[in-house]
């Protein structure tokens, strides 16, 4: 059993302060989070350098990926180390992750930029159901929907500071690697749990 941040902006995203050095620090240091997803805001550039400064790390491991800015709302996209074709929408973005092996996922659906009850109309291979910048209230509504739509629920701390890394952790039945991990969560072998506190300052 691994367990992993899937949702985590570095400084490529406008609006996040996390270095890529940082994460990987938190990582190595962190007593049970070892594996974490990269997923800036409509780039993968901080993937190639979080995995290349976390090579030095046998025991940790980062899932390349991005959060995509579609016009109904925010999607994640893990396992890959490019953006998807354009125009980003929620179908191209499906699509593109199944063309690859990659997973899609609805983040956030009932907060701001997510995409609600028009998630249900996309194939997405997961919903996030705990997002650790989100409200109780929302994030329920999210493993509502997932429920419903008989899909996995992922967990991501959504951080763009370090006091915001690792809030919350998904819980995969996977080994230590890419393609693992990806399978896992799309056979549904993942929860989501509340892991507040686990900084290292
Ligand atoms: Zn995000």
């Amino acid at each position: 059993m691994i367990q992993a941040d899937l949702h985590i902006h570095t400084v490529y995203s406008p609006d996040s302060l996390i270095q890529p050095k940082t994460l990987v620090d938190q990582l190595a240091a962190h007593s049970f989070i070892k594996v974490a997803a990269v997923t800036d805001h409509d780039s993968v550039r901080g993937c190639g350098a979080t995995v290349e400064l976390a090579s030095a790390y046998p025991d940790i491991l980062i899932i390349p990926g991005c959060e995509i800015s579609t016009p109904l709302g925010d999607m994640v996209i893990l396992g890959t180390d490019e953006l998807p074709p354009k125009p980003w929408t929620p179908e191209g973005v499906v699509d593109f992750a199944k063309s690859i092996g990659a997973v899609s996922i609805v983040v956030h659906p009932f907060r701001e930029y997510g995409m609600g009850d028009l998630a249900r109309n996309f194939k997405v291979d997961a919903i996030e159901i705990l997002n650790g910048g989100s409200t109780a209230t929302v994030n329920n509504q999210a493993k509502e929907l997932a429920k419903s739509m008989g899909l996995p629920g992922t967990a991501g701390s959504d951080a763009h500071q370090l006091s915001e890394l690792f809030s919350v952790c998904s819980k995969i039945d996977a080994s230590m690697s890419v393609d693992a991990v990806l399978k896992a969560i799309k056979n549904g072998s993942v929860s989501a749990q509340v892991t507040r506190g686990s900084i290292h300052f």
